[in-house]
């Protein structure tokens, strides 16, 4: 690929270059070796572009050696390339250049390999191990592709050398809160109808999404249980059928089951029979683990439309106040967001699946019962709003 960039046309040239260069050397050796060989040899670099929002490319190579004929090597490489800013841009700039976040996406990328089942009769544990350690280095190679971010790995590295390179996927939307601002998909509060029903009780609903988690999610479930308080878990049907264990017990407890779909996407992306097998799976995930429907929908990011709340046979509801737990990650940054948005029949925002959220949650309840609220779910804060 050529641009009307000179610094990245020699980026390309000098890896076409490099890539001859080993080509060559690989066949003087076999020469060398054995003088009487004529079969011949083959270098085949072919490249495949994607272009995400307007501006990025990705550009992909598969790059083909064999010397002989039974000795094939493929190797990928990639540039993640801003067209505008004439920028090429690594995992780091994706990540927002945070350490935290590249943790998170280490167990990101661990949970989608240890979950394809075509992987695993090949799969090389320890060296993938190693080869996804919390280093940014080891994550050079990768694309975004439809709303979904590719990650390859050199043969021989996290699996067999017979199976070749692997490639796996990981949608944009399930990495939202890691994703630098500019890549990330904009969360939508719902607006404060103005019509609250003022009878003098302080109420206020507390809502955890993302869930369940096996440990944050049962922390959390202890700390409500200190102040009796209920609240309402929006949960992910992928996240059920892993734990469906914690939402069976975050509804043995009494607190409301709300559906956020199964799989976290932008719905207003998604054709009609897709949004409703996002909501219809997760029901029969929660109906599975629990023997209950879901009462409440919603919607990940909040972006719904008309047609969306019309198609989905529950209460679409948002939140009033926006904790952003998913952003810093501080446990005391949790009390003074809720102090600083508190209102009367408020629906605050959490996310059950950082441990930040969990070790701040006790401040936040501490602070709402001494000011006289109840905790309630979403359902019966609805009438009041
Ligand atoms: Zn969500």
């Amino acid at each position: 690929p050529q641009t009307d960039d000179e610094s990245f046309n020699h980026f390309i040239t000098k890896y076409i270059k490099a890539s001859k260069k080993s080509y060559i050397k690989a066949m003087r050796l076999k020469q060398n070796i054995d003088k009487k060989n004529t079969v011949p040899g083959e270098l085949n670099i072919h490249f495949d572009t994607y272009q995400y929002n307007e501006k990025y490319y990705s550009f992909v190579f598969t790059n083909r050696m064999s010397a002989n004929d039974n000795d094939l090597t493929t190797s990928i490489k990639t540039v993640f390339y801003n067209i505008e800013s004439k920028e090429i841009l690594d995992i780091q700039s994706l990540l927002g250049e945070d350490d935290k976040n590249l943790e998170t996406f280490v167990t990101h990328v661990r949970s989608v390999i240890e979950a394809n089942k075509e992987l695993q009769p090949v799969l090389l544990k320890e060296d993938m191990l190693l080869a996804t350690e919390a280093r940014w280095i080891l994550f050079d190679k990768f694309a975004i592709h439809d709303d979904e971010l590719v990650i390859y790995f050199d043969e021989g590295s996290i699996a067999k050398k017979e199976y070749g390179p692997v490639s796996i996927t990981i949608p944009l939307s399930f990495l939202n809160p890691i994703l630098a601002a500019e890549f990330q998909i904009e969360m939508v509060a719902e607006e404060n109808p103005g019509n609250v029903i003022d009878d003098n009780r302080k109420r206020v609903a507390l809502t955890f999404d993302d869930g369940p988690h096996p440990k944050v999610t049962m922390q959390i479930l202890q700390s409500l249980e200190k102040y009796n308080a209920k609240a309402t878990f929006f949960m992910l049907g992928n996240r059920v059928q892993y734990y469906p264990e914690i939402a069976k017990e975050v509804h043995n407890r009494g607190h409301e089951l709300g559906n956020h779909s199964w799989s976290h996407p932008v719905l207003p992306k998604l054709s009609k029979a897709q949004i409703m097998g996002e909501f219809t799976t997760t029901e029969e995930a929660i109906f599975a683990s629990t023997g209950h429907e879901s009462t409440v929908f919603r919607p990940p990011y909040g972006a719904t439309n008309a047609a969306i709340n019309e198609m989905i046979p529950r209460h679409v509801v948002n939140w009033t106040v926006d904790t952003l737990d998913w952003k810093h990650r501080d446990q005391h940054k949790l009390l003074p967001i809720v102090q600083n948005g508190m209102h009367n029949n408020a629906i605050i925002l959490m996310h059950d699946i950082h441990q930040s959220t969990a070790d701040g949650l006790d401040a936040v309840l501490a602070y709402l019962s001494s000011e006289g609220y109840e905790f309630v779910t979403v359902s019966e804060i609805l009438p009041y709003r």
